[in-house]
């Protein structure tokens, strides 16, 4: 399998392990000499699961009582139109921090009143707005705790009046949260968890059947936990890759382990990025993200040589977003640090 220094923002790097588990499920899962992909999501194998990776998901997060998980297809930017389908009644409250964010917003005004309460557009979203006040007559408050394409992250999380609601897509696993403080989390697998393919939702029941409107099945959070996650056939595969991704991260030390494995990777980037004159960041120091770490060269023509260094040296995916250009190394899980040594020593001899 592959040698490389994965950095890429997504789909992006799993843990070995994790893969050939996946493999293995693909040539005979659990036993039964059938493939995961030619067994029924209902039977008993399968459904045992999605118990376990429910199960794991709440002990790696601590979850507390009252909240459901389900598995979800359509990717993050389905729960952008969901959220407002199943919540949105008179207002939501949205803090916009980046593209994935204004997406949200963009899909909650098809169906009402969006109150956008604090935005960073105005320099190209390098920082999180702070100081900005929630309105308690909103239905909610939509938040996204890490922006994977600009490479902030929100330290920390506001007390919020109304029910908060959470994209996590780009930093869920990575640090410990407090789950109680959020009605609804949710997360597209593929930057931290799993493969692309499954959306892992994570809702407090009592939130649900305040809004007047008709929700159609598919949508409707409700008809998913009354189906335990198998209203429709579930994104099987996905779901069993990112059970053998999570319990590699349970085996390692968990989610406190994860967060000290995060530190340890940015802040080797971030002091070269800061020390090397050739390079700077592009974000807010006090907003910069642990996951996504973006950065610039100073003098643009060296990039051609840049690139051609960074690829001799077994690296991949450090091209930044279209919409920021220079780079973006994305930091996540199961990223070694040696890949971040890699990385930073190409950076410290690159043009000297
Ligand atoms: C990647 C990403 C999304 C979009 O996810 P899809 O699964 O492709 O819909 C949404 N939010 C954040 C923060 C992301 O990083």
């Amino acid at each position: 399998m592959s040698k490389l220094h994965n950095f890429s923002a997504g789909p992006s790097i799993l843990p070995q392990e994790a893969l050939e588990a996946s493999i293995e499920g693909i040539r005979n899962f659990a036993g039964t000499g059938l493939s995961v992909l030619e067994v029924s999501h209902r039977g008993k194998e399968f459904v045992a699961v999605v118990e376990e990776t429910q199960a794991t998901i709440k002990e790696l997060l601590g979850v507390p009582e009252g909240y459901e998980i389900l598995f979800l297809g359509g990717g993050a930017s389905l729960q952008f139109l969901m959220v407002a389908y199943n919540f949105l009644e008179s207002k939501g409250a949205y803090l916009k921090t980046g593209v994935w964010a204004a997406n949200a917003v963009k899909e909650a005004k098809l169906l009402g009143a969006v109150d956008v309460v604090g935005s960073s557009e105005d320099k190209n979203y390098t920082y999180i707005p702070k100081g900005y006040s929630i309105p308690a007559d909103s239905d909610y408050f939509h938040c996204t705790s890490n922006n994977t394409i600009y490479g902030t992250q929100m330290q920390s999380f506001p007390d919020s009046p109304v029910t908060m609601i959470c994209d996590m897509s780009s930093d869920i696993l990575s640090r410990k949260i407090d789950v109680s403080k959020f009605g609804m989390i949710y997360a597209g697998a593929q930057k931290n968890m799993g493969p692309a393919g499954v959306t892992v939702v994570i809702i407090r029941k009592d939130i649900l059947g305040k809004v007047s409107r008709q929700i159609p099945s598919m949508l409707n959070y409700q008809v998913h936990i009354d189906k335990e996650t198998m209203f429709n056939t579930p994104p099987v595969f996905p779901i069993f890759a990112m059970l053998q991704n999570l319990k590699w991260v349970k085996k390692v030390g968990g989610v406190e382990e994860m967060q000290r494995r995060a530190k340890a990777r940015a802040e080797m980037l971030y002091t070269e990025i800061d020390s090397n004159p050739l390079f700077k960041g592009t974000v807010e120091v006090e907003d910069r993200s642990q996951m996504n770490v973006c950065f610039l060269l100073n003098d643009t023509s060296l990039e051609e040589k840049f690139n051609n260094a960074w690829k001799a040296a077994g690296i991949s995916g450090i091209k930044g977003h279209r919409s920021v250009g220079g780079y973006r190394a994305s930091l996540y899980n199961a990223l070694p640090l040696e890949s971040v040594e890699a990385l930073v020593n190409v950076m410290r001899t690159f043009n000297v």
